[in-house]
């Protein structure tokens, strides 16, 4: 199959138009049989659900070349999964989960043409989405709602070597308790624009947010999770139920012991501890793992020893494994890496 010719190495991400995406509409109770489109436009009613009460949520994944030249997906059923749990929450119908790896592999498997060739740093990226269609103005949930996997080539995320990030603590909250934070919603990012507006504006890469009820908890940033190194070579996640359960940083702590031997914990981590750890860094999709150099705290900077010119050792050798397995150069666990025939 012939490769578009994109200049792989200097993509952004950014939105790169490509020739099939996946549709389904859901209506009178059921999803319909789906299938590929090259109409890349919504035509929506002006009083369609996700216009006026954003009832709309999303997921993120990609699609790898590997070293054997084959095209790849990571952990799809995860993302299946989740994306069923927050329709679940949002009162939307959940799309089927088989249909979902189905539709990740379709649109995947039209648009090979972009999947970007191994060793350029470059992938493509998946976007499924869904959302109310039909007009809804008294306050409740849609009737009718379409589900939808567009893919676009996506740069290097780190273009010449991963600089650790300088975040801010936030004066403002990402999630409540018992609120969307563990949920894939577009509101729990509409409402995190003006936050990391004015974080950049201050010079800070991210966020740091705590927990809402009690601000001594370290939660996440808009959109990744954290991963600490203690000093004596132990890593460790926070754990609330207001965190979005990151495939990135689940895969991570399963690296951590099952392919380097570390102790991976899960607990509530108290935002007074961060100062004693080792390295930091914040997983998600789009990076695997960006490096955290420093956090600052009204003032007060939290500098990690692992410094602010390259990831600390043990962040870099989780980055390089879960890396080295999703481009097939490490043996995968068991149903991690679903193939594109
Ligand atoms: C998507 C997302 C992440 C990262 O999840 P991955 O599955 O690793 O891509 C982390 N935090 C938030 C808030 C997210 O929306």
């Amino acid at each position: 199959m012939e490769k578009k010719d994109l200049d792989w190495a200097s993509l952004g991400f950014g939105y790169v138009q490509t020739e099939q995406r996946y549709v389904s509409n859901f209506k009178d109770g059921k999803w319909d049989e789906g299938g590929l489109t090259t109409d890349a436009n919504v035509v929506l009613n002006e009083c369609a659900g996700v216009l006026q009460y954003a009832q709309t949520c999303f997921e993120g994944l990609k699609a790898y070349t590997t070293e054997d030249g084959r095209i790849v997906t990571f952990r799809p059923d995860l993302n299946a999964e989740r994306m069923y749990n927050t329709a679940m929450r949002l009162e939307m119908p959940p799309f089927p989960k088989d249909k979902f790896v189905e539709a990740v592999k379709a649109v995947v498997k039209a648009n090979a043409a972009y999947v970007p060739p191994y060793g350029s740093g470059a992938t493509l990226y998946l976007r499924p989405y869904m959302f109310g269609s039909n007009p809804v103005i008294g306050v409740k949930p849609a009737t009718e709602y379409q589900f939808r996997i567009f893919c676009t080539p996506v740069g290097p995320y780190f273009k010449g070597g991963a600089k650790p990030l300088t975040l801010c603590v936030s004066d403002f909250d990402r999630a409540a308790p018992h609120g969307t934070g563990n949920i894939k919603a577009g509101l729990n990012y509409a409402m995190s624009l003006h936050p990391i507006v004015e974080a950049h504006k201050a010079g800070y890469a991210e966020n740091m947010y705590l927990d809402a009820a009690t601000r001594t908890k370290v939660e996440e940033t808009g959109g990744a999770n954290f991963l600490f190194v203690t000093k004596d070579g132990k890593v460790v996640t926070p754990k609330s139920d207001s965190i979005l359960p990151s495939i990135t940083r689940r895969s991570l702590m399963i690296v951590a012991r099952e392919y380097l031997g570390l102790e991976a914990e899960e607990r509530e981590i108290h935002f007074d501890e961060v100062k004693d750890f080792a390295e930091c860094g914040l997983c998600g999709t789009a990076a695997v793992i960006s490096p955290v150099g420093k956090i600052v705290d009204h003032g007060k900077e939290i500098c990690f020893p692992s410094g602010m010119d390259e990831m600390g050792p043990i962040t870099k050798k989780l980055y390089e494994t879960l890396t080295g397995i999703q481009m097939g150069r490490i043996n995968p666990p068991e149903g991690w890496i679903v193939e594109i025939d």
